[in-house]
């Protein structure tokens, strides 16, 4: 397709931006541009096809299955994107007198309220943008607490090798050494490495539960209770709360300080790099280092407060308010009883699709999983020579979205599929008959699938190219 640039006809005119409202005034020298501003030149009509013409060939939600493993793509409810709509939301500004922006604060207040109760935690901060982003909040809290006991020789964080890559990431940026620890051959944390690895320099373990091949910790209450005798703290990766909302919670678990990617679990779109949120909720002997902007309540206002040893600011202002907003109207609307059920769908699910594909590609675990699954085609590569790379470009010419490819790493030619929800058996069983085509059809004619995607408006692309020499700018 044309790129916008490229559909521009030199004094073409449209009239969609409004009309000046405000005296027109001219920039000091110092900041005005010196070279002409090259936009597109288009009329309205060739604009709206444009960006018909983009969402044509997007994939979504929206468009079909999309069961990309680690990420939770549910169906994000309408109702979530009305109520951030509304003008009493939308219209506001971060600087805004706080007794005129009461409605908003009352948001903050009550999703921390509702997150707290979820993750069994008793204060959150919605201020990092992402998972990752708090994640590193989260352990930044824990380096202030070890700091303020003068505890200065713990300067090592333990990661499960079964972790989201994102935690050791998390643990090096805070200028701790990651300590990685195998886990055993049925996917969980090794407790006789652990209790090898624990001492007085250990500041904290980063947990993911359920972990990133899908499985719950059997050991968890032996595993913080380890950590925490050694003097160290329990960090929860809550990017898979999907899995456990309403069922367990990580604060029942022994843990001190949890995650949520609330873009994931409380609905709110994602991917592309748009915006997300990751609140990180902490126990009661942590709320006085989190990030400033927690509100409480004074005087019977809710106004922004500093906790007494915060850290400081992580992120300009109170983080993604429309985002929290999503969350808080998701959890208002689906209650009580629609929380639990909705991760006791996505875990039934699961448990569907690896039960219906088992006979035919290679669990990877023992069964049952948590809310997704990971199967390894290690023996169909050996066999015909189709990899799970070949898998994922034949699901394409399907109409779906492959699954997550190539992680955990610990599994060879893994393909890790979350279903989620929100996708109706009629959905399932189409697309285990799709999986099960393609897998006969490696056997008969590998070079089909060698070949696909033959639908898809562009084929293979050179990938390493792509990555290692991208272009992203329009070369007028
Ligand atoms: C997605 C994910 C993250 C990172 O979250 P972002 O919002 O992408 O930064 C961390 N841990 C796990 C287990 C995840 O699935």
């Amino acid at each position: 397709m044309k790129l916008v640039f490229e559909r521009s006809v030199k004094g073409r005119k449209n009239d969609f931006i409004p009309k000046l409202e405000v005296e027109e005034t001219v920039l000091p020298d110092k900041f005005s541009r010196k070279q002409e501003l090259r936009l597109p030149e288009i009329s309205q009509v060739d604009m709206s096809r444009h960006y018909t013409e983009l969402a044509d060939n997007s994939f979504g939600v929206n468009n079909g299955f999309y069961p990309l493993g680690s990420c939770t793509m549910k169906y994000n409810p309408k109702i979530n994107d009305e109520m951030t709509q509304l003008p009493g939301f939308s219209q506001i500004h971060p600087m805004q007198p706080i007794e005129t922006a009461q409605g908003s604060m009352k948001i903050y207040h009550l999703a921390e309220e509702l997150l707290a109760e979820i993750t069994g935690m008793d204060a959150m901060t919605f201020q990092p943008a992402a998972g990752a982003q708090g994640e590193l909040t989260g352990i930044m809290l824990i380096k202030a607490y070890h700091e303020n006991n003068q505890d200065f020789k713990r300067n090592k964080i333990i990661v499960p090798d079964s972790a989201h890559g994102t935690n050791p990431a998390t643990a090096s940026m805070v200028n701790y050494d990651t300590i990685n620890i195998p886990s055993k051959e049925n996917g969980r944390v090794d407790l006789d490495k652990l209790r090898e690895v624990v001492g007085d320099d250990t500041a904290g373990l980063m947990l993911t539960n359920p972990s990133t091949v899908g499985l719950f910790e059997h050991d968890i209450i032996e595993i913080t209770k380890i950590i925490h005798d050694a003097g160290g703290l329990c960090y929860y990766d809550g990017a898979n709360l999907n899995a456990i909302m309403g069922t367990v919670r990580p604060g029942d678990m022994g843990f001190d300080v949890v995650h949520l990617n609330i873009h994931k679990t409380f609905s709110t779109p994602h991917g592309g790099g748009g915006p997300g949120a990751g609140p990180i909720g902490c126990k009661e002997f942590l709320k006085p280092y989190l990030p400033n902007y927690h509100v409480i309540e004074k005087d019977g206002q809710l106004v922004f407060d500093t906790p007494e040893k915060s850290i400081g600011q992580v992120k300009t202002f109170y983080g993604h308010f429309a985002v929290v907003l999503r969350a808080v109207t998701y959890i208002l609307f689906l209650g009580k009883e629609g929380i639990p059920q909705a991760s006791q769908t996505a875990v039934l699910n699961a448990n569907y699709m690896r039960e219906q594909l088992k006979d035919n590609f290679e669990m990877a675990y023992e069964g049952p999983c948590m809310h997704e699954f990971v199967m390894s085609l290690d023996t169909l590569k050996k066999e015909t020579g189709v990899t799970a790379l070949d898998v994922s470009k034949a699901l394409l010419d399907n109409g779906m979205h492959p699954p997550t490819m190539y992680f955990p790493d610990v599994v060879k030619e893994a393909l890790m599929l979350e279903p989620t929800e929100t996708e109706s058996k009629e959905t399932l069983d189409k697309v285990i008959r799709v999986f099960k085509q393609i897998h006969e059809q490696a056997y008969k004619n590998p070079q089909l699938i060698k070949d696909a995607p033959s639908q898809t408006l562009i084929g293979r692309v050179d990938e390493t190219t792509a990555a290692r020499n991208p272009i992203l700018t329009y070369q007028f």
